[in-house]
């Protein structure tokens, strides 16, 4: 069983953080920051491109009340929410799940950065997105 469920079914232990009839967070335990968290659905659902609109909505309803109290609580600088889809985009566990990351100094853990792309091709892609 999807390891996120085995949580969800408490079958495996967790620092929970929020629970309700439909969403859980709980402390990551790789803490990338101190008080990384991550919110899921308690329904299974693999990720944003298969998850079904009200889902969808109470999940993100607690991603941005626990955001506020995380920051808060941490006395955080700032504060990064991130969803990864499928493996490509470096997603290991398949349920559904938001991270909400404080962000401390430019020592901590967790480095994203928009290279720029020198194959860009922005009309093509406008083209085929619009
Ligand atoms: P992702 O790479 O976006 O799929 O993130 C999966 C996250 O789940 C990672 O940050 C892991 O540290 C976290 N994780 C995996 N197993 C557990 C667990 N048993 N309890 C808490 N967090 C976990
Ligand atoms: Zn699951």
């Amino acid at each position: 069983m999807c390891i996120f469920c085995s949580i969800v079914n408490n079958e495996i232990p967790s620092y929970k953080l929020y629970e309700d009839d439909d969403v859980l967070a709980f402390l990551d335990i790789s803490q990338t920051t101190f008080g990384h968290t991550v919110v899921i659905p308690k329904k299974h659902v693999a990720n944003i491109l298969e998850c079904d609109d009200e889902t969808y909505a109470k999940l993100m309803k607690i991603v941005k009340e626990l955001s506020g109290k995380i920051y808060q609580k941490t006395n955080a600088k700032g504060i990064n929410i991130l969803h990864n889809a499928n493996e490509v985009a470096g997603q290991t566990v398949m349920h559904m799940h938001y991270h909400i990351i404080p962000r401390y100094d430019e020592t901590d853990k967790l480095n994203i950065t928009f290279a720029e792309n020198h194959d860009k091709d922005i009309e093509k892609a406008y083209e085929l997105l619009k």
